[in-house]
């Protein structure tokens, strides 16, 4: 008989599973915590609970991990995690330390059909969806992975930021991403504050409104265009919801989202999106309107785009344009380039990075190069 994945529940809805199996809905929160605050991997080993309650449990329930397909270590002490989601798709996720943070990036579905002309995730197209069970064990094998590697104490937490800019659109699959984030929120879950959560989107209008209400967290806008014929080329998804429509959603999302801008993410392309002029019609269109920050992203090359990143002069100049306008501009360091773990570089799928190997390489095996946090003693190398 098939079990329960216990990982698709958020807390309430463990709670619902409990009572309708006649089982008291308190156990839901102590098996929670055990499933989010301890990482168990195992029933037997959740010694709180009686023992014919973990029997049961044992046989009808389970918590899937996603089977990881390679583990690099980028130089900079960025990771990032190849997870097999079966049929011969994967997903990416990726763990960036900061200073101050320390941010996971997590996929949303594996490929995307919104085929961004400048993104390599959206070069491989839509396979599916991922489950919530499935977005929450990027995040659960992240957080126990780097508790063990960083050497934290028992109770403390690997990861203080998680941002839904991995591959997917997040809004497109919605039903699936309201209860993970209800997760990650949650003090039995991953206890982040809503504000060190962030939904990054294209721009799916309806969608926006409907986390506004139902789990408002921060929210990056991927802009790239200062107007519609660009962004209709650039993101085909301007051509359903124009930009005026996407603003005055930002707008509204305001009103409600647990900080008090938008970030709006930025894609450098050289000689497309990259003019001062474009820096101008940028500010013309949000200034007075919607208080928000932008994230400029120098263009992260992959094979077969065809296009080219702005030079870091254009990148200086576009940025000024818009910090003289009294907006907070920041540009994003790329990380991880060594282990192509960059925005817009993911691209997970199993049999697609096979052949851009045996391309690049003339055989059939990709050559993982696993690098130490510190940068120096390599890793033995890893043959997926
Ligand atoms: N689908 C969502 C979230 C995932 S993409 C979205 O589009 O917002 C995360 C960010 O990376 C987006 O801002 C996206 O526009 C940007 N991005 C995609 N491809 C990129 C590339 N090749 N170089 C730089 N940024 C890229
Ligand atoms: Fe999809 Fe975002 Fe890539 Fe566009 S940029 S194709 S929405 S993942």
């Amino acid at each position: 008989m098939a079990t329960t994945d216990l990982l698709q529940f958020d807390r309430p809805g463990l709670a619902s599973w409990f009572a309708a199996h006649g089982e008291k809905p308190f156990r839901a929160r102590q098996v929670f915590r055990w499933l989010h605050q301890r990482g168990a991997t195992d029933f037997a080993a959740m010694t709180d609970l009686a023992k014919p309650l973990r029997a049961w449990l044992e046989a009808e329930a389970s918590m899937a991990a996603l089977s990881v397909l390679t583990t690099q270590r980028s130089r900079d002490g960025t990771v990032k995690w190849l997870f097999d989601v079966g049929n011969g798709d994967a997903v990416e996720a990726v763990f960036i330390p900061e200073r101050s943070r320390n941010t996971l990036c997590v996929s949303s579905q594996a490929g995307c059909a919104m085929a961004c002309r400048f993104c390599s995730t959206g070069a491989q197209g839509f396979s599916r969806n991922l489950t919530t069970a499935e977005i929450l064990a990027q995040l659960r094998h992240a957080e126990f992975f780097m508790r063990a590697e960083l050497g934290l104490a028992a109770g403390e937490r690997a990861i203080s930021n998680v941002v839904m800019m991995g591959m997917g659109e997040p809004l497109q699959n919605y039903g699936a991403l309201v209860p993970a984030l209800r997760v990650m929120l949650d003090d039995d879950g991953y206890g982040l504050s809503r504000r060190r959560v962030t939904v990054s989107t294209s721009g799916v209008v309806p969608m926006i409104d409907r986390l506004a209400a139902d789990c408002p967290v921060a929210l990056a806008v991927s802009l790239h265009a200062p107007h519609d014929v660009l962004r209709d080329d650039l993101v085909p998804l301007n051509r359903k919801y124009p930009l005026e429509e996407l603003l005055a959603a930002c707008e509204r999302y305001l009103a409600h989202a647990p900080r008090d801008f938008i970030t709006f993410e930025y894609c450098m392309l050289d000689g497309i999106n990259d003019q001062p002029a474009h820096a101008r019609a940028l500010v013309d269109m949000v200034h007075g309107r919607i208080p928000c920050k932008f994230n400029l992203i120098p263009f992260n090359p992959f094979p077969g785009s065809g296009l080219r990143s702005s030079t870091s002069e254009r990148v200086a100049a576009f940025a000024s344009v818009l910090l003289e306008a009294g907006i907070v501009t920041t540009v994003r360091k790329t990380r991880g380039d060594d282990i192509d773990a960059a925005c817009g570089q993911l691209a997970g799928d199993v049999r697609d990075r096979t052949s851009r190997a045996r391309r690049a390489t003339g055989v059939g095996t990709i050559p993982i190069q696993l690098v130490s946090p510190s940068g120096d003693a390599a890793f033995p190398a890893q043959t997926p």
